[in-house]
């Protein structure tokens, strides 16, 4: 395991090749939560809503992939797709933290009801994508590595659409405000590739409720200001990352921070 980052030895040991939009997201929450996760790479049981997760996405891109491909997007297929990802997840990100097996049973069938209803939905039949699962790059001016990142699904109109799974509706003025980051970087990778701006960036949330829905998030492209903001995190969390700033940001995520008996050790000197 790597050294707590004030034992370090110079020159910085923390030098990424990229950014990604998730990576930096994770810096700006907490730091010393990076480090863990991303430096030192201590790993953790995963957890049931990351496994679902997974789970999910991975059955979308299998189906929008079928479906591009002109190749069998059936609800059959999909549900044999779905067991694969489910089952192959649990092997390579496991042991995932299910209580019994009864609520392993429960939660995956939630969840393949989840994917059923998306394949049901207006989503589906309203057009075929452009590109699935897109990787793009884009240069941000002052930032010497690039940012990377992979879009879910791109529309003919050049439209961003990220998929999210949630336990609950959310709000649509909070999800634009909590993945403003993710959203406006994959349209700077937009522009740098096609020279054209997307019409909008679009959330695309799966949510997991008794009656799944499918709801679209709709947000309207970035101006330079939202833009210039962006560039400015991103260049801020790379200084502070290869300068090795870490250290404990408390707050709402430590409820969910699996790291808690790490962080509870550390001190600055
Ligand atoms: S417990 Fe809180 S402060 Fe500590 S590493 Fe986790 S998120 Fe950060």
């Amino acid at each position: 395991m790597k050294k707590f980052p004030s034992e370090a030895s110079s020159p910085p040991a923390v030098r990424p090749d990229y950014l990604s939009p998730s990576s930096v997201k994770s810096y700006l929450l907490c730091s010393l939560r990076f480090f863990f996760e991303r430096v030192a790479q201590i790993r953790k049981p995963t957890t049931v809503a990351l496994h679902i997760g997974k789970t999910i996405h991975a059955t979308l891109q299998s189906f929008n992939l079928a479906r591009w491909r002109g190749e069998n997007s059936s609800e059959t297929a999909m549900e044999e797709a779905f067991s694969t990802h489910f089952l192959e997840l649990e092997k390579t990100e496991g042991p995932v933290d299910y209580a019994d097996e009864k609520t392993r049973q429960k939660v995956r069938s939630c969840a393949w009801n989840t994917v059923k209803a998306y394949m049901a939905s207006d989503e589906v039949t309203s057009q075929m994508p452009l590109g699935v699962e897109v990787g793009l790059s884009a240069t941000i001016p002052g930032l010497p590595v690039p940012v990377r990142g992979v879009i879910d699904l791109v529309q003919h109109d050049l439209t961003a659409v990220d998929y999210k799974s949630a336990a609950a509706k959310q709000d649509t003025g909070h999800a634009a405000f909590e993945h403003e980051l993710q959203l406006v970087t994959y349209q700077m990778m937009i522009e740098e590739a096609t020279g054209d701006t997307p019409p909008s960036l679009d959330l695309s949330y799966l949510v997991k409720t008794k009656t799944p829905q499918v709801i679209r998030v709709k947000i309207p492209p970035a101006d330079d200001q939202r833009k210039q903001r962006v560039a400015d995190l991103y260049r801020i969390a790379y200084e502070d990352i290869t300068t090795e700033h870490f250290h404990p940001q408390p707050g709402m995520q430590c409820s969910w921070c699996q790291y808690r008996k790490e962080c509870s050790g550390w001190c600055s000197k």
